[in-house]
């Protein structure tokens, strides 16, 4: 299999990328790079694939490297592959360190947790830790290390020693784009962006695989401006195995730190088709993120800013938290603050903290900071809680494996039960890759369905009104939409029978 690369405005399966594709059909315009495997199968708007993987954030590339090289794989991006929550990841990755550290890790998350974990899916997280990290060394990640090259460790919120590794402030990118990279070089695999899922493809309760459309980037978040290629023709990925791994919800909150586009498509369509979800209204808010009146992403000031020292104060100078408690006890202490102060937000002074340490752990942190007017190696900023990380989301087992067949869920969008009721800081990351990797394991295992699937008959649609209806921007936003409300609606509800 060889690769096929097309890119700025050619149609796919287009002149330069037709060699080796079998069937013809209509182009699917891709303004961006796209990479076809040359034996993959398009007929007409449809695409055959062995597995289609929805999301291009860390849980998504890892798995696509994961699983068996002879396998087609498809993967979809809302945006551009660059644009997802993995690449803002600032703080690191936390790593079991040895076997001593087992008990206190443990400790650590289920407190962190309340005690609602899973704590089977912790504890496949610390034991598959330091597997994750040498695979993550093995494609280049840089990590920090100390001056006899052995690994550095931080530490942040909560964590009761430094087990976090991390790479500046800029972990996530630094994994996210060697992720990438690897991917790229994969033959196997093609990668659609600006491609958004707006359903699934389902007969019996069995996943067949998706329907998307292509939006083009000019729509809110997706980074591009004066788009002319969205085409909002619907396209059937068909796949033997489907695995969402689109991140999460922070899309539908005025105030996140997360990407806009991010709004829990996938949720949405998992409770549309009966697929169970768990702990939807579990949703952590950061206590710290950078003050802005502004609409839009809201810059994060890491917890190991914090780890490394940094304090809060109120109104009057004076610090009134223990800042290395776990986030959601944090941000309960800045909210009951700045409504006594009547302030919408609180100081955090990186006055403890050596002005070298700060330029060499937080540059991007520094230079972001200084781009609003605060120099923080002299100057306290002002901070506010925002929507920050999904807890809940589609209920998995300890594989990845959603209620319905052939349907996996990994990262964000997908709840394993490791994080419980509120997740420790920098296991996300680490969390994300152990069970993308599972569902890895899992798909390759059954190998029988999935060459049975080559012979697979046409899958019946079971879609719903407004999803035949999407074929231009206007439906597509109303469909989004009713998605978003799908979502809000799931939250209040769980939040009201909890308090039954
Ligand atoms: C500012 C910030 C800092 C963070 N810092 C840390 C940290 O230090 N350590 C840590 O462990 N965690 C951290 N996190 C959390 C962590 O980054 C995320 O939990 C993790 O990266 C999620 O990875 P993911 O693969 O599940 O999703 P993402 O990386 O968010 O990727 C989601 C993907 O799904 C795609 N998608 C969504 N909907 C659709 C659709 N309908 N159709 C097609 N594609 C779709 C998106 O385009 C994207 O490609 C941080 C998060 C933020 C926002």
């Amino acid at each position: 299999m060889g690769i096929c690369f097309g890119d700025g405005g050619e149609n796919w399966p287009g002149p330069k990328c037709r060699r080796g594709v079998t069937g013809t059909g209509k182009g699917y315009p891709l303004r961006q790079r796209c990479f076809v495997a040359q034996d993959s199968m398009v007929c007409g708007m449809k695409i055959k694939t062995d597995v289609v993987i929805v999301g291009c954030g860390v849980s998504g590339l890892y798995l696509a490297l994961q699983l068996p090289k002879h396998l087609d794989i498809t993967i979809i991006t809302k945006s551009d592959m660059k644009s997802s929550d993995s690449f803002l990841a600032q703080g690191g990755i936390c790593v079991m360190k040895d076997e001593a550290d087992y008990e206190s890790y443990f400790e650590d998350t289920m407190r962190a947790g309340h005690y609602e974990n899973r704590a089977e899916s912790v504890d496949i997280m610390l034991r598959t830790s330091s597997q994750v990290i040498d695979t993550l060394i093995g494609y280049r990640v840089d990590f920090e290390r100390e001056a006899d090259g052995s690994l550095k460790y931080t530490r942040e919120g909560a964590h009761s020693r430094p087990r976090i590794l991390f790479h500046q402030d800029i972990t996530g990118e630094e994994i996210t784009s060697k992720l990438l990279m690897q991917v790229q070089r994969l033959s196997n695999v093609r990668l659609l962006e600006y491609t958004s899922m707006i359903d699934i493809v389902e007969q019996d309760n069995c996943c067949q695989g998706i329907l998307c459309v292509h939006t083009g980037a000019s729509l809110p978040g997706n980074g591009g401006a004066g788009d002319t290629d969205a085409s909002y023709e619907q396209v059937e990925i068909e796949a033997a195995y489907t695995v969402l791994a689109s991140g999460g919800i922070g899309g539908i909150y005025r105030h996140s730190t997360n990407f806009r586009h991010l709004t829990g498509d996938a949720l949405a369509i998992c409770k549309r088709h009966g697929v169970r979800l768990q702990d939807v209204d579990y949703v952590q808010i950061h206590p710290t993120t950078f003050y802005s009146n502004v609409p839009g992403r809201r810059f994060l000031i890491s917890e190991s800013v914090r780890g490394e020292g940094a304090v809060l104060y109120n109104a009057k100078g004076e610090r009134f938290v223990n800042e290395l408690l776990p986030r959601d006890v944090v941000t309960k202490a800045v909210r009951e603050q700045m409504e006594k102060d009547n302030t919408e937000y609180v100081m955090l002074s990186m006055e403890h903290i050596d002005k070298e340490d700060i330029l060499g752990h937080f540059p991007n942190i520094y230079k972001r900071c200084m781009e609003e007017g605060y120099d923080v190696t002299r100057e306290p900023i002002p901070v506010v809680p925002a929507q920050h990380y999904f807890m809940g989301g589609i209920y998995v087992d300890s594989d990845s494996k959603t209620t319905m067949e052939r349907l996996y869920a990994v990262g964000e969008t997908s709840c394993n039960g490791v994080h419980g009721a509120n997740r420790l800081a920098s296991n996300s990351l680490l969390e994300s890759m152990v069970f993308a990797g599972r569902a890895a394991q899992h798909i390759q295992r059954q190998q029988a369905a999935l060459e049975a699937s080559a012979q697979y008959a046409a899958a019946r649609r079971k879609t719903a009104p407004e999803v035949e209806a999407v074929k231009d921007e206007e439906s597509y936003r109303a469909l989004a939409d009713t998605y978003k409300a799908m979502i809000w609606d799931e939250i209040e509800r769980m939040r009201a029978e909890r308090k039954k």
